[in-house]
Order: C-alpha cells, then structure tokens, then sequence
C-alpha cells in the first residue's frame, strides 16, 4: 500500500500539547486546492503509557465527541505522564453533517478498517488511524452513541482479544473505573472492519461505550465519559491530576449481549414501545406493537422478544421498515 495522503502539523514525538488539524486533500468544485480538516490533539510530557482517545466515528453520536473536546480544553500537559492522542471528530464531514456516515462518500468509518490510503475518504482516514495513530497504543478508547436511530443506556464495553498485551482482568478493571451503570458485550468477529478490530489487530486493548443516542446530545452522559476516561488515564498512570471533584463511579451492571437478545422490525409501520429502557424483560415478551395507519382495519403487529434481559438500547424513531432494529437487551431475563 501507498502511504496516506494525510499530512499535519502535529508532531506526536514533541513534548507539549499541541491542537490541529490532519489535513486530507480534497479537491471539489467549490474549493480547488482544499483539504478537510480532522480535529486532533496530542498532550505529550515525556515516557510513560500512551493512549488514544476516539469519538466520533459516527457522526451524529455527540456525547464523546463533547466529553473528548472538554477534555483537550482542560488537560494541563504537566498532569500527564507519556501520551495522549486525543481524535474528538474521527469521521469530520459526518460529524459536521450530523450523520452516520461520511455525505462525502456515504461510507460508515466502523465498517471501513483496515482502510485504504488511495480510497474514498473516509476509507483513507481509518488507514491513518491504524497504520499512524493507533500503533504503539497501550489502551484505545472509543465513545460512541445510539446515533439517530437508536438511544442508550450509558454502557462500556470492554474489547480484548487473546494477543492483546494488556491482561483480560486489567481491562474488566478499567472498564468498572470508567463508571457506567452498565457494561456490554457482544459476541462479534473479531477480525472485522470496526475500530476495535484495528486495536485487536495491533494486540491493543480496547475499551468502548455507548453513551445515549437519538440523534441528540445528553449532558449527563457526556460527564460520564469525560470523568470515566479521566479515571481510567489516572489508573493507567497517564495522568496525574486531581479527580477531587469526580462524581463516584456508578456500579457497573455486567450484560452480556446474545444475537436472540435483538429485537427486529418484520413489518413497515409506526413503533409503539410496550417496554422502557432499564426494564427486565421475560423470555417471549412482547415488546413493542407496529401501527399500520395507512391500511384501515388493519390490526398493529405485535413484536415479541425471543430471550428476554436488561432493556439497554431502544430505536428512536416513529417510523420503521421491515429489517430494522428495534432495540436489544442483555444479561438474564426476568
Ligand atoms: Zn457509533
């Protein structure tokens, strides 16, 4: 493979903290010459664990994307011991556009690793990442949300696989630290096109979260990432600042999530949830009913669970077509 077309005026070997911009060239009609610009921080004071800290890789997943650029703000470098490299916009024309994927490309960064150097953009960008910014990493950490579609319980996420120089017990531990009341896990491949699967690739661990969702903002879940990622930091002896101020960590509910714990759309319709998030459900409950306004006397379809558990992450939106994920829950049903 060629090298990346991203340039930047970071240097990631200096001392200091230093804000900028990777530079990809992208030349369109309305700007010949012009390159889009990926928001990047590097806080550098001398040996010790290097980390880095990713948030929106989807674009319209707002919390981590607020809670890593609050944390580029306050970070004093004389706090910090090694590096952190800190990518608050991983996806920088989706974030800008509020959407999941890049409206440059139409491509989704979490299904585009290991990348392409002579891609479309976004496929140039998950290159840079695993080939530039991620190797050398001790911990990788990656916020993401719900998006539009979906909303969430604040839940880690824990990603270690069996070459990962840090240990599984280590990682269970920084996950507690990071303070959610939940912590989640998929049985996924881990060989895939997510970010998590660069670090697995590298032997990196990696720790990621879902923090709310719907296409909006929360606050308090921001918080929970911006204190979660300091304490973690504190713990990895990256940072050395006072977190006399941090809220206490949530108790963290362990879930594990299996592919009979989604929960689908069979039918186009209008959703009506029967369960709210938090709720423990049974095996073959039912979950939400589909409304069907535009067939007169049409019954609505009820949608029932398979296995039941813990309701962390429901669908946001009104409308829905047959295919689409309704919510999903985990752990033991009631
Ligand atoms: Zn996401």
């Amino acid at each position: 493979m060629s090298a990346s077309p991203i340039a930047t005026d970071i240097d990631f070997n200096r001392d200091g903290k230093q804000m900028g911009y990777l530079r990809l060239p992208h030349s369109v009609h309305r700007s010949a010459y012009g390159w889009i610009p990926f928001p990047i921080a590097c806080i550098r004071n001398g040996d010790g664990p290097v980390m880095f800290l990713s948030a929106g890789v989807h674009g319209d997943e707002y919390e981590g994307q607020i809670a890593l650029s609050r944390l580029i703000q306050d970070i004093d470098v004389k706090d910090v011991r090694g590096r952190i490299i800190i990518l608050p916009m991983a996806n920088f024309p989706a974030g800008v556009a509020g959407l999941r994927v890049s409206p440059i490309d139409d491509v989704n960064l979490n299904r585009s690793f290991p990348g392409d150097p002579a891609g479309t953009p976004t496929q140039i960008i998950a290159h840079y990442i695993e080939t530039v910014l991620m190797p050398g990493t001790d911990l990788h950490i990656d916020m993401h949300s719900g998006g539009s579609s979906l909303f969430y319980l604040p839940c880690v996420m824990p990603d270690w696989a069996a070459n990962c120089v840090m240990p599984q017990a280590r990682i269970a531990e920084l996950c507690r630290l990071f303070g959610a009341p939940y912590q989640i896990t998929f049985d996924e491949d881990k060989e895939g096109r997510y970010i998590s699967a660069a670090a697995t690739r590298l032997g990196i661990a990696s720790i990621g979260a879902e923090l709310g969702g719907g296409g909006r903002l929360t606050g308090a879940y921001a918080d929970i990432a911006y204190w979660g990622i300091l304490r973690i930091m504190r713990a990895m002896g990256a940072y050395a600042g006072s977190l006399d101020h941090a809220p206490a960590p949530a108790e963290t509910l362990v879930l594990p999530v299996k592919a009979n714990q989604f929960a689908y759309a069979m039918d186009g319709g209008v959703l009506e949830h029967l369960v709210a998030l938090g709720d423990r459900i049974a095996d073959g409950a039912r979950v939400a009913l589909i409304h069907h306004p535009e067939t007169p006397g049409l019954a609505p379809t009820p949608v029932q669970a398979i296995k039941g558990g813990l309701v962390v992450c429901q669908r946001a939106m009104g409308r829905v077509e047959r295919g689409d994920c309704i919510g999903h829950w985990g752990g033991p049903s009631a």
